[in-house]
């Protein structure tokens, strides 16, 4: 969040309890729309290359294997699909590009927030430092501090929805291998009968092993070394890793499918887990709470510089509320799977694992569906179509689909011009017209795309320009979500579109 604000040359102060990044097992899988936003943070270069990149995985009932997927890629793509990092080097990295913008985001570190208090023009925070209490006075609060939010508790606010009794053990181990990256899921394996499990690669030669635990099982004793171990043992000996291996972390789980009804209270706004809190299973925590900071923080900066109306926060609200909730459904699914809550989900996750190994429909069944970025359908933002451009595809509130450019200087992903300004693609046939001098004087960056330069045929694919159509305008937003989009290329209706939302960029 305050890296992406200072993108947007907004100072903000992190106020952190703990004295550095995370430590232990959190998230693991970065998704794509996540690396473009850590590309935007001016983090992605330190985090591929230390990830590790992965497009599909493989489930196994029993000893058979029962899917192979894998998720849309190609080798003109700017990032993997997916990509496995621990979440402390995501912080480390986010955090020393933030040393390139001094002056910008300060962090205070071993500093707890304890009160928040708001008035109409902003908030004053009490923090305990080590040198005693501070007041910091501010125009707006973030509340990024996590499922334990102090800030929600001092607002008296919260969360919605359910939590789930199946508890998964996990674990961090390290052994050195050869295997492929993947995401590999085990139900009822011979070396673990009854349980389900799955493994990640990590950097540095970890295993990530995650399994679950019977109901009957008390959680304390669960998580001892000599009740963890020899499962681990008995699944690494079952695949054939048998490199000395040794545990490096163990903790243990439950899926929780929260979130508050509303993200902004006055001067202070909710992101990340405590905002939202949900399942691991489809690794939509960090991913999802990366798609918060890109989302808030272009309009903080917009309203901050009175680019635009106090209006323009309440729609944060609306779009994240609406993905958390989408995020849920889908967490939901897969905890149900991943974690039967009761005999008749067990029944028909038995049903389904068992014609899977010999009816290949079935096996889309198990997909478990990895995070992806939310559309926005009833966003207050989306610009109503006009005409006749009936393609779902980069439809307003669409996540704007990358693409490769051939451009003079090189190649060039579509991404790389998203994550600050707005931006109106401009679909063309030939040369740029004079009118969308407009655009850029209106404060809207312009990105010419004629043919010659979607030379791939990507671009006009995946913005689903209709058939006969060579002139068309896609707005952009400064988070990489598609405002709306023009037949020709008249300036005036994406003017007026922006203007009626009170924006001025
Ligand atoms: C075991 C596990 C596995 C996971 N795997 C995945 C995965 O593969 N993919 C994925 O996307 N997500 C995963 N997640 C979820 C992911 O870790 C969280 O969603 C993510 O960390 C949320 O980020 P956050 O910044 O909102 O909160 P946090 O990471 O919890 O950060 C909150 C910060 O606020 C600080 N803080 C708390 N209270 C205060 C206070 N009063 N004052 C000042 N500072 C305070 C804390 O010290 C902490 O640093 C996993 C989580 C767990 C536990």
């Amino acid at each position: 969040m305050a890296a992406l604000l200072a993108r947007q040359g907004v100072a903000s102060l992190v106020i952190e309890a703990d004295e550095g990044y995370c430590s232990g097992s959190r998230a693991i899988c970065v998704s794509r729309r996540s690396q473009e936003i850590l590309a935007w943070a001016g983090a992605a270069a330190a985090v591929v290359a230390k990830g590790l990149p992965w497009s599909g995985g493989r489930s196994f009932w029993r000893d058979t294997e029962v899917l192979h997927f894998e998720m849309p890629s190609e080798p003109t793509q700017r990032f993997a699909p997916m990509l496995n990092i621990q979440q402390f080097y995501v912080e480390e990295f986010v955090h020393r590009a933030l040393q390139g913008a001094p002056g910008l985001a300060d962090v205070s570190w071993s500093s707890r927030v304890d009160t928040v208090e708001q008035d109409e023009d902003g908030a004053r925070v009490q923090v305990s430092t080590p040198v005693g209490m501070q007041t910091v006075r501010c125009d707006y609060v973030v509340a990024c501090d996590g499922g334990r939010s102090t800030v929600r508790e001092q607002l008296g606010l919260q969360l919605e929805g359910i939590q789930y009794e199946g508890r998964y053990v996990i674990v961090d181990i390290v052994q050195a291998t050869k295997r492929p990256v993947e995401r590999l899921a085990w139900f009822d394996p011979p070396s673990n009968p009854g349980s389900t499990l799955l493994m990640h690669r990590q950097p540095d030669d970890v295993w990530r092993i995650d399994y679950q635990i019977r109901d009957d099982e008390d959680p304390a004793e669960a998580v001892k070394p000599e009740n963890v171990l020899p499962r681990v043992q008995s699944h690494l000996a079952m695949i054939g890793e048998l490199e000395p291996w040794q545990p490096l972390w163990i903790s243990i789980y439950n899926a929780k499918c929260l979130t508050l009804a509303d993200y902004l209270h006055g001067r202070v706004f909710f992101a990340g887990d405590a905002a939202h809190l949900v399942p691991i299973f489809g690794v939509r925590g960090l991913n999802s709470g990366l798609d918060d900071a890109a989302n808030l923080a272009w309009k903080l900066a917009a309203v901050l510089r009175g680019d635009a109306r106090d209006a323009l926060l309440d729609s944060y609200s609306v779009e994240r509320v609406h993905a958390a909730r989408e995020n849920i459904a889908y967490g939901a699914k897969s905890t149900q799977f991943m974690a039967p809550p009761n005999f008749a989900f067990q029944l028909l996750r038995e049903a389904t694992l068992r014609l899977a190994v010999v009816d290949t429909r079935v096996r889309s069944l198990i997909n478990p569906r990895q995070s992806a970025p939310i559309a926005y359908q009833n966003s207050p933002l989306n610009v109503a179509q006009a005409d006749a451009w009936s393609s779902e595809l980069a439809a307003p509130g669409q996540p704007a689909p990358e693409a490769l450019l051939v451009a003079a200087h090189g190649p060039f992903h579509l991404s790389q011009a998203f994550g600050r300004d707005f931006v109106c693609l401009v679909f063309n046939d030939g040369a740029l017209p004079g009118a969308l001098a407009a655009l850029t004087a209106g404060g809207v960056g312009v990105l010419d795309i004629p043919p010659e330069a979607d030379s791939l045929g990507q671009a006009r694919q995946r913005y689903g320009l209709p058939t006969g159509v060579t002139q068309a305008l896609v707005l952009v937003r400064p988070d990489g979500y598609v405002m709306g989009r023009w037949h020709g290329h008249d300036p005036r209706p994406l003017l007026e579109a922006l203007a009626q939302q009170g924006i001025t960029p």
